[in-house]
């Protein structure tokens, strides 16, 4: 499979899943198989949803009719980095191209740093809104931009969360919206061979 076959693929097995009433721990395994898959190539993302510009953008891929999950592809330009932020849902981080480092927020005030990870292509994260919720993410690299595909159990761009300050541990409310105002288009089938329709 390849190109955006790749990409309705993900997003039929995560409708699959939701359709079981799938659990966030079933989603934090199973569904991170499935991002786990769509970021072992890197053949298929839409040049418009790699687009960087000086900070991150959040290009929303899909996002379930019921608003149960969403896909998302964040890109970092280089060096850039987001606000220490939380989620309130659950999610998952597939690393497509280049690198980044997630850092771990706890509460202070002063916050502190916990784990570090930093994540290469094919690598997947997974966060709990009881456990590591709270994380401030950026570009590891200096020279280039990267990329890193997100599901979360909702539609993220529309939920009430979180920024906070690190010195003060002070939290004001963002909804984070999304870059784009269209989707990728994954449903025209007519170039791709019959036989490997699916
Ligand atoms: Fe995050």
């Amino acid at each position: 499979m390849t190109g955006l076959a790749r990409l309705r693929d993900a997003v039929r097995g995560l409708t699959r899943l939701a359709e079981a009433g799938a659990g966030q721990e079933r989603w934090l395994s199973e569904g991170a198989d499935l991002l786990r898959d769509l970021v072992s190539a890197d053949d298929w993302l839409p040049a418009p949803f790699a687009e960087c510009g000086p900070g991150y953008r959040q290009y929303l891929l899909h996002c379930d009719p019921l608003e149960r999950f969403s896909l998302v592809a964040f890109v970092w330009g280089p060096g850039a980095s987001t606000p220490v932020h939380d989620h309130t849902v659950w999610g998952l981080v597939g690393m497509l191209r280049g690198e980044e480092i997630s850092t771990e927020m706890h509460h202070g005030p002063p916050m502190v740093p916990g784990r570090v990870d930093r994540l290469r292509p094919g690598e997947v994260l997974a966060i709990r809104p009881e456990d590591n919720d709270i994380h401030r993410v950026e570009n590891a690299l200096a020279d280039r931009a990267s990329i890193s595909v997100h599901i979360y159990g909702a539609n993220i761009g529309a939920v009430r969360r979180h920024v906070f300050d690190p010195a003060t541990g002070a939290r004001r409310e963002f909804i984070s919206g999304y870059s784009n105002g269209l989707v990728p288009n994954f449903w025209d089938r007519s170039k791709e061979p019959a036989a490997g329709a699916t």
